[in-house]
């Protein structure tokens, strides 16, 4: 039987071997750290600290203002300078409280203490996952502790861990998986505990390896928890394509994974949970791949929340060519930059930085009608005729070409010959379209 995957796709350079050989270094801030009230899906966190306060790591700074919402909480120990607005890798000024950095990591109570998980209700739990602040670190930023609280717990029959890193260039799953693979198989037990008719599953694409033997290796006396290997293609990890690919089920745009059954996390918010639940440490820190050809030293970085980007680029050596493009996040679904002066947040996965040369190779040029497109398209739409949608801003034929099915995995992007802008077309278009449909209520 061949390896599980899912139908269309593509196997862009993957760019890994810039960074997949370097463990994961411990980066001490040395500026001030900066955290945004919003970084997450849901309503903004409410402050609970005042300029001038002496704040712990490790305390709530940031209350979730609802239920899909997520609190903020403080890394370093230090005081609260600022509290102002400040520029997030989106573009959007966000709220932000601004510590300074005593240097003396003095913690909360407690912090850093062994629990033992197999005592906690489910309830207990999951309020731990919410009093830590995890969001899918992945990238989503959707509250962890929404998503271990699905309508019909016991519909719940596959917890999904997304080990694929699909995105090239990016590294810093692989790292942890095997550098820390018992934390990951510690979180995905504690979040069973709350799913009484769920397995769990590891998915690892199969050009890693040494992650698949280690975590085969780990759960060999785990009744509930399998490893998956899964083909090598991009999107993998897409939480649709790894649902696909695991258990054969469909999920469209109008339907949570949870409605076929599943929970998907990634491999770091799980060892968020781990870290929360079992060793009483919220979430404050990420796991950062700082990578691309502009960088001297392409390398992980275990960093606190809130740290400056700028800080992670010197502690990569700096560059060795001015970058022509940088990116938060990797080729395919990060963002651009246009100033560093940007802090770690909880959806921060990578910096990739492109040279001129790499860059040049980007620029667009008209349709010639190939229909490769068409061809590598994971939700089985029309790129190219809702690209010509979206230039004519035709929200009505956008729709009925299913241009809300888009995953905005941006396979189409990569192997389109004219370069044409599709991914971040058809991004544009599916916010205004949502945004019409709240409007009509
Ligand atoms: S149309 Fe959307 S889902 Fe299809 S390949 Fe392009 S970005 Fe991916
Ligand atoms: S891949 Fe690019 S050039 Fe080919 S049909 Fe699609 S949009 Fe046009």
């Amino acid at each position: 039987m061949g390896l599980a995957t899912f139908k269309g796709g593509i196997h862009p350079y993957e760019g890994k071997e810039l960074s997949e050989n370097k463990p994961v270094q411990v980066l001490e801030p040395k500026g001030e750290l900066v955290y945004p009230m919003s970084q997450h899906i849901g309503a903004p966190a409410k402050p609970l600290v005042a300029v001038g306060d002496h704040v712990l790591a490790g305390q709530k700074i940031g209350e979730a203002g609802g239920f899909i919402s997520a609190n903020v909480i403080a890394s370093v120990s230090g005081t609260v300078k600022k509290i102002e607005p400040r520029r997030m890798a989106n573009g959007a000024m966000v709220p932000s409280i601004i510590v300074e950095n005593d240097g003396e990591y003095k913690g909360i109570e407690g912090l850093g203490e062994d629990r033992d998980p197999s005592g906690l209700s489910k309830q207990e739990i999951r309020d731990i996952v919410k009093e830590a602040g995890i969001v899918g670190l992945g990238g989503a930023g959707f509250p962890t502790h929404v998503k271990l609280t699905p309508k019909d717990e016991n519909a719940i029959e596959y917890i999904l861990v997304n080990g694929a890193e699909c995105e090239p260039y990016l590294t810093s799953d692989y790292r942890m998986m095997i550098e820390e693979p018992e934390k990951i198989v510690g979180g995905l037990k504690v979040i069973l505990q709350l799913f009484d008719n769920a397995k769990g599953v590891i998915g690892i694409e199969n050009n890693k390896p040494e992650a698949i033997a280690k975590l085969t290796e780990m759960v060999k006396d785990e009744p509930r928890i399998t490893v998956c290997p899964l083909k090598t293609k991009y999107p993998q990890g897409g939480e649709r394509s790894l649902i696909y690919a695991i258990t054969g089920r469909k999920v469209n745009s109008s339907m949570l994974p949870a409605d076929a059954g599943c929970i998907v996390d990634n491999i770091d918010t799980v060892i968020a949970i781990y870290m929360a639940v079992c060793k009483r440490t919220p979430l404050m820190r990420k796991i950062i791949t700082v990578t691309g050809d502009a960088v001297t030293d392409p390398r992980n970085f275990n960093v606190k929340l809130g740290t400056n980007y700028q800080e992670l680029i010197e502690a990569a050596g700096g560059f060795k060519t001015e970058p022509e493009k940088i990116l938060s996040g990797g080729p395919m679904m990060g963002q651009a930059l246009f100033d560093l002066d940007i802090p770690v947040s909880k959806t921060s996965s990578a910096l990739t930085c492109f040279t001129k040369d790499q860059v040049a190779a980007m620029e667009p040029t008209p349709c010639i009608r190939c229909g490769k497109c068409v061809s590598v398209c994971p939700s089985k739409i029309i790129p190219v005729m809702m690209m010509e949608a979206a230039l004519h801003n035709d929200c009505e034929k956008f729709e009925k070409l299913n241009g809300m099915e888009c995953m905005e995995c941006g396979s189409c992007t990569y192997v389109c010959p004219a370069k044409r802008p599709l991914t971040q077309a058809f991004k544009d278009m599916r916010r205004t379209v949502a945004a019409n449909r709240r409007k009509k209520g």
